[in-house]
């Protein structure tokens, strides 16, 4: 079976790991510290913050750009529950705004028809790794004083001209899951410019404690905190993330012209002054593609080629967002996609003779 991911760990994490064990502290300490000065360098920013999850980042952000009861938060249904869970733990209002059909990604004109008194935060997300309208989004918060929050867990190492993910709104999210670009295991970072936001996540993540003065509780607090075991190996990942990028671009571009001209089947677009990640090569399987979906799937499961379905339903439509007045219909760009995608394998584990075999079997079944 050909996996839809695969950590890409050497002997270093190894090693790095063992050191900390053996060093007695294996909490939060100067490992931690080391990866939020490196993290914070490699996306250029002022300051970088670690959790023990990406969810958690996207919490503190939140809470730390001042989100409050009632307030109105929009993001995208398109995306994992994460980018929205947050806000319902900070009884906020989700209020959800369609994608764009060519690139997943929020559509700043729906975005607009969104905006009320009550908006806060935008959180556009960088879905499957290709950063968001950054000028048409930052200028509607500009204009209308809200704050923006990237949902960057999926693109970390993406640019934009020259800025890389995260580092173009006022506080971005990351997330170090098992399947993300690089990981720890579980881990989340936040990146920003401004001193107040990271001083209230370094708070929130430690029980609203301010981290010069202990056993002193300033506000309400959780436990988030990354350990240095997690840091150790998420300090070698970051060390990878040229080359980890760089094979994942090389494996986009050898599907990208093996799977080209296939009827019915719709590639990733690529976007003038932006550096796609490739968490995800996603394509698109439409009415007039070999077979429905579904066969389709049987197929590269039959065929041992892992895929993925990211996702299966956009979040108005379960229950938990679906109560707040949500129905079917209501963006159906998102509902469209869900579906039509298929997340294709595109890791830096993969060979170049995986690759060949992915685009002959896809091309085979494509043809009869
Ligand atoms: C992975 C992910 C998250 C949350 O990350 P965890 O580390 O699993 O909590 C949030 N948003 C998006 C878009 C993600 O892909």
């Amino acid at each position: 079976m050909i996996p839809i991911s695969k950590p890409a760990f050497t002997q270093s994490e190894i090693n790095a790991v063992t050191k900390v064990m053996q060093s007695g502290h294996i909490a939060q300490g100067e490992k931690v510290k080391e990866l939020e000065e490196k993290f914070a360098r490699y996306c250029g920013t002022k300051y970088a913050v670690a959790f023990n999850s990406g969810t958690a980042a996207i919490h503190s952000a939140l809470y730390a750009l001042g989100i409050k009861p009632g307030d109105e938060v929009i993001t995208t249904p398109f995306t994992f529950v994460a980018s929205a869970n947050p806000i319902l733990m900070l009884q906020a209002r989700p209020v959800f705004a369609d994608i764009s059909e060519d690139d997943f990604n929020i559509n700043p004109d729906e975005v607009r028809k969104k905006i009320t008194a009550r908006t806060k935060v935008i959180i556009p997300v960088d879905l499957y790794g290709l950063i968001y309208d950054v000028e048409k989004i930052g200028d509607i918060a500009k204009r209308n004083h809200i704050k923006i929050l990237e949902d960057a867990c999926q693109s970390i190492g993406a640019s934009y001209k020259k800025g890389r993910s995260g580092s173009f709104g006022d506080v971005a999210a990351f997330s170090l899951y098992a399947t993300k670009n690089i990981t720890c295991g579980e881990g989340g970072m936040i990146t920003t410019n401004n001193s107040h936001i990271a001083e209230k996540c370094r708070m929130f993540r430690h029980h609203g404690q301010s981290e010069t003065k202990r056993y002193e509780y300033f506000d309400l607090g959780y436990n988030y905190r990354m350990t240095d075991l997690a840091a150790a190996i998420a300090i070698e990942q970051l060390k990878r993330i040229e080359k980890i990028k760089r094979i994942r671009r090389r494996n986009a571009n050898l599907l990208l012209i093996g799977l080209k001209n296939i009827r019915g089947l719709i590639l990733p677009v690529i976007k003038t002054n932006k550096e796609h990640a490739f968490h995800q090569f996603t394509i698109r399987i439409t009415d007039s593609f070999a077979s429905s979906r579904e066969g389709f799937l049987n197929y590269l499961h039959e065929k041992h080629i892992g895929y993925g379905i990211y996702y299966p339903k956009p979040l108005h439509l379960f229950s938990l967002y679906a109560k707040l007045g949500y129905k079917k219909g209501d963006f159906p760009v998102a509902e469209k996609l869900s579906e039509e995608v298929v997340s294709l394998p595109v890791h830096p584990e993969l060979r170049i003779k995986d690759i060949d075999y992915i685009i002959d079997t896809i091309q085979k079944y494509a043809k009869t």
